[in-house]
């Protein structure tokens, strides 16, 4: 719970309409004269990140809405950042930068120096100011979205925020009830609450950011899965329809992949007395959806002794693609150097790296982390685009003309 830093909706902001509609009550307060930064003042964005929406449950999903804005806008295959798990390119997105400037390394901090470790979910952990804040410096009304409650961390700087899996008591009130986080569900009341906070709320920019349960649970291919994004589908047409205009960026935090191998780090370690703890980077509160068990981990070494003999080991284990020492990791990737293991390891496509019963599993599962779950769209709509400029997911805050 991260209360301290919402602004839930007061009764300040809405009156209730005699015929129960809400009216925003400082819906006229933006004339023209008092927006700074160059905003106009009829100028609507949304973003939306889909999390775990890889380029193939675009390409198997009936999306007829996103499909149009992909041939009026702009459409670029492009790639997330590594490791490719949640808070970490949530993070890069809402701040349009690398984890060396924002500092998310994953979705869990360890501190070899007490060996004990959190979910990195608190404003604290993150290092740079959020596309929130650099609009209320403008005088811009913004709302952040998340159906997990555990990005609320990354809502610094909005004038609404809220969690569809635990929203606030008024904010239920207006949106509905807390909605099951293994659902898909959970995703339609987030989209309806960005309609909601661009519309009747009267924001200028919404953020707002699903959840990956439906793509760790099924296929591309799967009913369900269609379902579910065909649904988003209308739901953002529904929004579209709202406002003459709306400019729209949505892309994804990372894609998934089918798994079939897990690999226990830390048992293999300490079968060979080796002191230290390895850190599956998708660990979080959200086990359903992954078992903990992810592409990328970090090495912390109790010993720095032993890293010799520890790089000997584990390059010598199948599944493990890729392995990087602190410093090169820092650089290849872009992260803060003092927030990752001793060692970077990252994972063959359908391997996964986790805690298990044996130092080696088969598993069915659907995850990401890796260098394989890269892959993301990126859709700009309602401006003209310059393609060459749009990598990397978080470009569509990166490049962000606040002007105009
Ligand atoms: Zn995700």
């Amino acid at each position: 719970m991260q209360r301290d830093i919402r602004r839930p909706i007061g009764r300040r902001d809405f009156l209730v309409g005699s015929m129960g509609s809400l009216i925003a009550a400082g819906a006229c307060r933006f004339a023209p004269a008092e927006q700074a930064g160059g905003w106009d003042p009829s100028r609507k964005v949304l973003f939306v990140s889909v999390d775990g929406f890889g380029p193939e449950y675009l390409a198997q999903s009936d999306m007829p809405n996103l499909k149009a804005m992909m041939r009026s806008g702009l459409y670029v295959e492009g790639a997330d950042v590594i490791p490719s798990v949640t808070n970490v390119n949530n993070a890069s997105i809402v701040t349009g930068s690398f984890p060396s400037e924002h500092g998310i390394t994953g979705n869990y901090y360890y501190d070899p120096g007490t060996k004990t470790g959190t979910f990195m979910e608190s404003p604290e952990f993150l290092l740079k100011p959020t596309m929130f804040e650099q609009a209320g410096s403008r005088g811009i009304r913004s709302a952040f979205v998340t159906s997990k409650e555990k990005l609320m961390f990354l809502s610094r700087g909005a004038d609404f925020a809220v969690a569809a899996e635990n929203p606030d008591a008024e904010s239920a009130t207006i949106l509905g009830p807390a909605q099951d986080v293994y659902s898909a569900d959970i995703n339609y009341w987030s989209l309806r609450a960005a309609r909601h906070y661009l519309k009747e709320a009267d924001c200028q920019l919404v953020y707002v950011a699903t959840t990956d349960y439906m793509m760790h649970t099924y296929p591309p291919e799967d009913e369900r899965s269609q379902v579910h994004l065909r649904t988003v589908d209308e739901l953002l047409g529904q929004i579209l329809d709202d406002h003459e205009g709306l400019e729209v960026y949505l892309t994804a935090d990372h894609g998934m992949s089918a798994k079939t191998e897990a690999i226990d780090i830390n048992r293999l370690m300490k079968e060979n007395a080796i002191e230290g703890e390895a850190v599956p980077i998708i660990r979080d509160r959200y086990v359903v959806h992954h078992a903990n068990l992810g592409g990328a981990c970090y090495v912390y070494l109790q010993n720095p002794g032993d890293l010799e003999r520890t790089l000997d080991l584990l390059r010598a284990v199948p599944g493990v693609e890729e392995l990087h020492l602190r410093q090169e990791a820092a650089q290849e990737f872009q992260l803060q150097p003092d927030r990752i293991g001793d060692i970077f390891l990252l994972a063959q496509k359908d391997i996964v790296f986790g805690d298990i019963e044996h130092p080696r599993e088969e598993v069915s599962i659907r995850s990401h982390g890796s260098r394989h779950e890269a892959a993301v769209p990126i859709v700009c709509y309602g401006r003209s685009f310059d393609a060459s400029a749009y990598r990397r997911n978080f470009d569509i805050t990166r490049n962000f003309e606040w002007e105009g």
